[in-house]
């Protein structure tokens, strides 16, 4: 008897529901107090990842306090969240020596018990996060295929558990989210300001064992189908930008792993210069602000819809400068030292970028990295990161502009919209000064005593768009994972989210 009643009471609540949702289907005249809520599910035809790499929680507050303002930009987006960055062997040594990407086993974690349940809370146990840290190349991966892997490899499948030691293993890989954007037909780029080859854009779609194979790296990601790639590593520049002697091919020949030979860099760099597979080659300042202003190439040229940009420059944009500007006693102050005159900012590439990508009418997916944050972290020099993480931001700025733009097809609502950090770099320590003062005061590592490493402790996530409150904290010690980060990308572009709106 009550289990009937029940069962019609839950039909009718079902049937109302149903009615709710489909309401917008019937042409039911206006009522003044009932309006028609619609379910909408929103599929993201932009997708713009930005990393800060090394950038942890207090990085972007001592940007604040330097700033001396309410908010940055990144911390203008509309979902505030943080993750773990833990790779998938966090106690092995990883490198050269033997199958160092065979231990399943091995899984790295996070202790919210020894390193704190948010990024804000003083760490139980603070030497707890600066062991058995990431890097950049098992953490870019996770960002960009969702899957954990080992020290220095790029999207490697490990071996199954248990698989017998003496049996030979064909070694599989990943596909990363250029790979599922790519089949979508939609355009891809990386940005990055340090080597393109580098691990964090090489994350995005090289798959190799060892991230120091630089040569075949840059093959892979010169033949790809990345239609935009930016970023520095330029063999006729050196770290200020000065035309070099005798050319450098580090970042396009070298190979470090077991048994590879060196590729030919020069030869690879000719056929980038030469436009292999479609991209126009630019190298000069003025050609990326021709491209970031949506001018088209050569002051009202043609606008390329495939670009290789090569900042005239060695190792970072502006991060390993040493310029005698005849004034040293103020190279403490951010800009301090001259910066080198020759090579866009990180903001301009991606203000270019995003003018390139936006042409292909099916979307993109872009990954843009403020590289050299984690270079000056691990100098634990405080003006550098400065210098640096002020550029990230306006890079964020310039993609917050780019989303408001009425005029390129993009909005909130088919846009997705992270900024999030591969790991944290120095262990930076909070400061509760402003302005100059948080140069003056800066402590890295625990009691200051500096720490040069990458560290294990919650990162940031700043989001907004299709799909970002997943990435939400709904409160303190929900922590996410970098591999979520992946997971929302992808279903933001396959299947999109359910939005429900009432209309105000
Ligand atoms: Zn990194």
């Amino acid at each position: 008897m009550f289990k009937k009643l029940r069962f019609i009471i839950s039909l009718c609540f079902c049937l109302l529901f149903i009615q709710v949702l489909s309401a917008h289907a019937f042409t039911y005249p206006d009522r003044v107090f009932f309006h028609k809520p619609q379910v909408k599910v929103k599929k993201a035809k932009y997708v713009i990842l930005l990393i800060g790499d090394g950038m942890g929680y207090w990085h972007v507050d001592a940007l604040r306090r330097y700033l001396n303002v309410s908010k940055t930009n990144m911390e203008s987006l509309r979902y505030f969240g943080y993750m773990t960055t833990f790779m998938r062997n966090s106690t092995g040594e990883g490198g050269l020596s033997g199958e160092y990407w065979d231990d399943p086993n091995e899984l790295g974690s996070y202790d919210p018990a020894l390193g704190g349940r948010t990024p804000w809370e003083i760490q139980p146990v603070p030497a707890y996060v600066d062991e058995g840290a990431t890097d950049s190349a098992a953490a870019g991966s996770a960002l960009a295929s969702g899957h954990k892997t080992v020290k220095y490899a790029l999207n490697v499948v490990p071996k199954p558990e248990g698989y017998p030691a003496d049996e030979p293993f064909t070694v599989k890989y990943y596909p990363t989210i250029v790979d599922f954007a790519e089949a979508k037909g939609m355009a891809t780029g990386v940005v990055t300001s340090v080597p393109f080859s580098h691990a964090t854009p090489a994350a995005f779609i090289a798959k190799t064992q060892y991230r120091k194979n630089y040569g075949e790296i840059a093959r892979q990601m010169i033949f790809s189908n990345l239609d935009v790639i930016m970023g520095a590593g330029h063999p006729y520049y050196d770290d200020n930008g000065n035309l070099r002697e005798e050319p450098n091919f580090y970042y396009w020949s070298r190979n470090k792993g077991p048994y590879i030979d060196d590729e030919d860099g020069e030869a690879l760099y000719e056929k980038v210069v030469n436009g292999v597979r479609g991209r126009v080659f630019v190298d000069k300042k003025e050609d990326f602000e021709d491209l970031a202003d949506g001018d088209g190439l050569f002051h009202g040229g043609p606008m390329p819809r495939r670009v290789f940009g090569l900042a005239q420059v060695a190792n970072t944009l502006q991060a390993s400068r040493n310029i005698d500007d005849g004034d040293p006693s103020d190279d403490w102050k951010v800009g301090g030292q001259a910066f080198i005159t020759n090579v866009p900012s990180l903001e301009t590439m991606t203000r270019a970028a995003l003018e390139v990508l936006e042409q292909d009418e099916d979307g993109f997916f872009v990954m843009i990295e403020g590289g050299a944050i984690d270079w000056a972290s691990h100098a634990n020099n405080m003006t550098r990161m400065l210098e640096e993480i002020i550029d990230f931001d306006n890079a964020v700025k310039a993609v917050i502009d780019w989303v408001n733009d009425p005029n390129n097809g993009s909005n909130w609502d088919n846009t997705l919209v992270v900024v999030v950090a591969d790991h944290e770099t120095g262990h930076l320590q909070p400061l509760n000064v402003t302005g100059d003062e948080v140069i003056k005061e800066q402590c890295w590592g625990l009691n200051c005593e500096g720490w040069h490493h990458h560290t294990n402790s919650l990162v940031p996530i700043y989001a907004q768009g299709v799909c970002a409150r997943a990435l939400k904290a709904k409160y303190d010690g929900d922590i996410k994972d970098n591999t979520q980060i992946f997971k929302v990308m992808y279903q933001a572009i396959e299947r999109g989210c359910y939005e429900l709106r009432i209309p105000e």
